[in-house]
C-alpha cells in the first residue's frame, strides 16, 4: 500500500482539512451545546496529548493541510500548549498550511500571544451578543468582560479574528446591527450559523430557537448592499461583501443549503472516533490501532478506510416540521 498517497474519498474529494476537538470539557454551558449538569467522559477514554500529536501528524503526512483545533473548550484542557507547539512544527515544515482554533475566548488573555508564536495566524471566537446580561444568560457561566479581554489579546498578539455568532430567533436578532458595525469598527470578520438540531437537550427549544439566515441577510440587505463572494472553503459557509463598509459576511447554513459536492473535511474527537461527515452516524475508530501500536501503520490504514466511506451527503432536514437526520452525539463533543 502507498504510505504517502494523499487521502482522496469515494466522490474524488482531497481530504485536506480535519476538525479536532481535544476535550469535551468547557468552562462554559451554552444553552445550544450543553445541559448544565453535564457528565464528561472518563479521562482513560480521551485521547493523551501524545496521542493527539501522533494522529493529527499521521493526518498531516496524509496530505492534511489545514487544522482546526475545537471542543469543548480547547484550552481549558490541561497541557494544551504543549500539543500546539507539536503541531507548530508542521507549520514550521510547511507540511501544514494553517493552524487554527475555534475557542469561546475565555482563556485567550493568557494563550494569544504564545499562540501566534508558534505560527498560529488566525482564529475563530464565538459570541452570540455584547450585552452582560445575555451573554451569561446563554452560556451560563460565561462573563462577557472576560471574553472581551481575550479578543482585545488576541488582536493585539496580531492574530485575525473571526466572530462566530450562533443566529437565534428572540435573543439576539436585535443584536443584528450592533453586532455587525462592532465587527467592523475591529476590522474583524464575522459569521452567522444557523442553529443545529445537535444533542439531546430537548429539540423543540432548538426549533423554537431557529432563526433562518435567508432571513436574517434580508435584514441585513435593508441597510447595505450586498455582494456574494464566489469564494467556497469546502465547508458549509457562504459569504458576502457589504459594499459600504468592505466588510466579509459569512453564512453557514447547514441544513438549507447543500454544500457536500466541495467538502473536504473530516472530524476527530476527543476519543478518537473520526466522523467522515457531520450529519451521518457513521464514524470510524482510530483509537484501537492507535493504542495497539507504537507503529503507525495500523493507524493509517484505519484512516485510508475511513475515508474510503466517506458519504456522498448528509440527512439534515428541518423542511418538514421535525428533524430528520437529528444527531445524538453533543457538538461539544463532536466538536463544532
Ligand atoms: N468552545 C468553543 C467555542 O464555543 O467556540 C469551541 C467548540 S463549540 C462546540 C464550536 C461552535 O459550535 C461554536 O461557535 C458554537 O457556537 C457552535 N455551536 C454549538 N452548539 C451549536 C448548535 N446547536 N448549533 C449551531 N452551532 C452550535
Ligand atoms: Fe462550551 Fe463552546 Fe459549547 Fe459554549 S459552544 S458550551 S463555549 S463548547
Amino acid at each position: 500500500m502507498n504510505t504517502t498517497a494523499p487521502l482522496i474519498d469515494p466522490f474524488a474529494r482531497a481530504i485536506s482539512y480535519l476538525r479536532v476537538s481535544v476535550t469535551d470539557r468547557c468552562d462554559f454551558r451554552c444553552v445550544y451545546c450543553m445541559a448544565e449538569n453535564m457528565t464528561f467522559l472518563p479521562k482513560a477514554e480521551l485521547l493523551s496529548l501524545e496521542e493527539l500529536d501522533r494522529l493529527c501528524s499521521s493526518f498531516v503526512n496524509l496530505g492534511v493541510k489545514k487544522l482546526r483545533i475545537t471542543g469543548g473548550e480547547p484550552l481549558v484542557r490541561r497541557g494544551i500548549m504543549t500539543f500546539f507547539e507539536a503541531m507548530g512544527r508542521h507549520l514550521e515544515t510547511g507540511a501544514l498550511e494553517e493552524l487554527t482554533l475555534t475557542t469561546n475566548g475565555s482563556q485567550l488573555s493568557r494563550f494569544a500571544q504564545p499562540l501566534y508564536d508558534l505560527g498560529m495566524r488566525r482564529i475563530n471566537v464565538s459570541l452570540d451578543t455584547l450585552k452582560d446580561d445575555k451573554f451569561a444568560a446563554i452560556t451560563r457561566w460565561g462573563r462577557l468582560p472576560q471574553v472581551l479581554a481575550g479578543i482585545e489579546a488576541a488582536r493585539a498578539a496580531g492574530l485575525r479574528v473571526k466572530i462566530n455568532v450562533v443566529a437565534l430567533k428572540g435573543f439576539n436578532e436585535d443584536e443584528l446591527f450592533d453586532i455587525q458595525s462592532w465587527c467592523a469598527q475591529h476590522d474583524m470578520d464575522l459569521t452567522f450559523i444557523e442553529v443545529m438540531p445537535m444533542g439531546d437537550l430537548g429539540n423543540e427549544d432548538r426549533l423554537d430557537q431557529y432563526w433562518p439566515l435567508s432571513d436574517l441577510r434580508a435584514r441585513l440587505a435593508t441597510r447595505f448592499t450586498l455582494t456574494d463572494l464566489t469564494e467556497r472553503t469546502g465547508g458549509p459557509a457562504r459569504y458576502v461583501r457589504l459594499e459600504e463598509t468592505g466588510q466579509k459576511i459569512g453564512f453557514i447554513t447547514p441544513l438549507t443549503h447543500n454544500f457536500c459536492e466541495s467538502c473536504n473535511r473530516v472530524r476527530l474527537t476527543c476519543t478518537g472516533q473520526l466522523y467522515m461527515c457531520l450529519g451521518q452516524e457513521d464514524m470510524a475508530d482510530l483509537r484501537a490501532p492507535l493504542r495497539n501500536s507504537d507503529d503507525d501503520a495500523l493507524l493509517q490504514e484505519a484512516i485510508r478506510n475511513a475515508i474510503a466511506r466517506k458519504p456522498k451527503g448528509h440527512d439534515f432536514d428541518y423542511s418538514r416540521q421535525k428533524v430528520a437526520g437529528q444527531m445524538s452525539r453533543h457538538m461539544s463533543h463532536t466538536g463544532g
